[in-house]
């Protein structure tokens, strides 16, 4: 009978969505998650969207969970930022991604994209933490970038800002991830240690096969250029999408088009994604080669 209480119990647990489940009790369970190897870190590639070739690649966080399989990060990153686990989380993928990311060579100077959350920006140790994982990994600091989001960038946040600040002086690239959602001060823009805009999924979904413009697109693009800022696109999907990003003159991109996160022993296998073979889903806006 206490096996069936267990199985009933496994069940419900199951049909139950992650962030509902008590809180501190989850907490628990995530800490024990690191040392018990459940944490995987998987990596999407970076495309220069003119020529399709790999640049880099983005790390994201995956939990497998004995029972539960793989957990989403919206389900247990927010649970990690409240509890303070995130410091330890965040450090764990900084160094297993820098390591694994030093000994890439499918282009020159290959760069591993990585997310920070508010909570580590604030935290005095991030900034000596991420020199020891350089230093101990060998990673060249100019082939690391960190991607925050617009809020954490806040005139609030003189601390954030100031990590920032010294990490990018060094040589570590900054980037904003899903520009265009939040409310990033153009009048602040300017003045932030930022050099890559990465331009929100929400923003390429719009575009379709017989609009093939964006007005927001067209924005952030002339935004970045004016600041000498560069761009990435977020979910790309369609080849149509990746044609009329290439002709609204954004310079690279990651999406589903390109590849799924996954091992890193992909990125090298990944075949190009021709411009031709884009260009040719939307030749109107193909650029003129
Ligand atoms: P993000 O940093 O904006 O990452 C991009 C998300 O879009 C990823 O979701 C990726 O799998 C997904 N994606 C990429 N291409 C496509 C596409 O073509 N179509 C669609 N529909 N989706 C696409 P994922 O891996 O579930 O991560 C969600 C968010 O969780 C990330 O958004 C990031 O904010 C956060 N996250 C992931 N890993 C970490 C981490 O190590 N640390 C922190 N602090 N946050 C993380
Ligand atoms: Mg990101
Ligand atoms: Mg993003
Ligand atoms: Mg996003």
């Amino acid at each position: 009978r206490a096996d069936n209480a267990l199985q009933q119990a496994k069940i419900a647990g199951r049909a139950r969505t992650f962030v509902d489940v008590h809180s501190g009790a989850q907490n628990r369970e995530m800490v024990d998650a690191l040392p018990a190897g459940e944490f995987v870190v998987v990596y999407q590639p970076i495309v220069d969207l003119p020529t399709g070739a790999v640049i880099g690649a983005e790390a994201l966080l995956r939990w497998t969970h004995p029972e539960r399989g793989s957990i989403p990060p919206v389900e247990f990153i927010p649970l990690a930022e409240e509890s303070g686990f995130i410091l330890d989380l965040g450090r764990w993928v900084l160094q297993v991604a820098c390591q694994e990311a030093r000994d890439w060579d499918f282009t020159e100077n290959p760069r591993i994209s990585v997310n920070v959350s508010g909570r580590q920006l604030h935290d005095p140790n991030f900034v000596p933490d991420v020199r020891r994982i350089l230093a101990d990994t060998g990673l060249p600091p100019t082939r690391l970038v960190l991607e925050v989001t617009e809020s954490m960038l806040e005139a609030d946040a003189p601390v954030a800002l100031a990590a920032l600040e010294t990490l990018r002086a060094e040589g570590v690239r900054i980037a904003i991830d899903d520009f265009g959602t939040g409310y990033s001060s153009l009048s602040r823009l300017d003045r932030l240690p930022v050099d890559i805009l990465k331009i929100d999924r929400a923003f390429v979904t719009t575009l379709t096969p017989d609009t093939g413009v964006a007005p927001v697109i067209t924005a952030i693009v002339a935004l970045a250029n004016a600041l000498g800022m560069s761009t990435v696109a977020e979910g790309i999907e369609e080849p149509f999408q990746a044609a009329a990003l290439i002709a609204h003159g954004c310079g690279a991109g990651q999406g589903w088009l390109y590849g799924r996160p996954g091992p890193a022993a992909q990125l090298a296998e990944l075949a190009a994604v021709p411009p031709a073979a884009v260009a040719a889903e939307c030749p109107q806006l193909a650029p003129a080669r």
